[in-house]
This record gives C-alpha cells, structure tokens and sequence, in this order.
C-alpha cells in the first residue's frame, strides 16, 4: 500500500456521548447507500475490520435493529438514537464494522466523495 490511501485512527460517537468508539479507517473507501435505511438515516460509511474498531464507551447503551436480510447488525444508542455504526460480516469472511460518518466530528463529510452503492437491489 501506499501512502495515497491513508488509514488513520478517528473517534467518533452518538449525540449524547454514551456511546464512544475509536476506529482506523480509509476515508477513500467512503460510500452512501440507498436502501431503506440509509435514505432515512442520510449516512455515509466507510468500512473497517472489527479488529480495527474500539468501542471506548457505551456496551450496555447499545441498541441492536435488524431488517430484511438481518446480515448487519444496527447499532444505535438508547438514550439519544443516534446510529453511529453497524456490524455484520463481510463476503470474505471478516467481521466487519460500517462506521456512520456523521458520527465523527472530525470528518467533514460534505468534503467526501462517497460512491453510490446500490443497497436497495441487493
Ligand atoms: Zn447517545
């Protein structure tokens, strides 16, 4: 790999903080989806292997909503209800987790060029 496609360690959270989570993260693989739940939570996503995700704050906040296919896991918190990310497996095997971006301060998500994924035919 090259230095073209940084990963970097980001901390991001729900809206009233309970739930608080470390991630390294390639922000070039970011993308938006248009399935059901996407179109309302307006969120965009990178993905990262559960090895490189931390959650620092929050286990027993955490909320846990599944629909259709059930693959993914969506993890909200239960006071506030924010959805800060989800976690399922990845074709390949791996644990993985989808980071909601808007839940990291950090990042200016209106900066991101996410690619379109096609959720709601798959
Ligand atoms: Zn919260």
């Amino acid at each position: 790999m090259t230095d073209q496609t940084p990963s970097r360690t980001y901390s991001g959270s729900c809206h009233c903080g309970a739930i608080a989570f470390d991630v390294e993260l390639d922000l070039a693989g970011a993308l938006k989806c248009n399935c059901t739940i996407c179109t309302k939570l307006g969120a965009v996503w990178a993905f990262a292997p559960k090895t490189k995700f931390k959650l620092t704050s929050g286990e027993a906040q955490q909320g846990d909503y599944q629909f259709g296919k059930k693959h993914l896991h969506h993890r909200f918190c239960t006071a506030c209800g924010v959805e800060s990310y989800a976690e399922g497996t990845a074709p390949d095997g791996t644990a993985s987790v989808g980071i909601n971006l808007r839940s990291i301060e950090a990042i200016d998500v209106d900066k991101l060029s996410p690619r379109p994924w096609d959720g709601r035919s798959k």
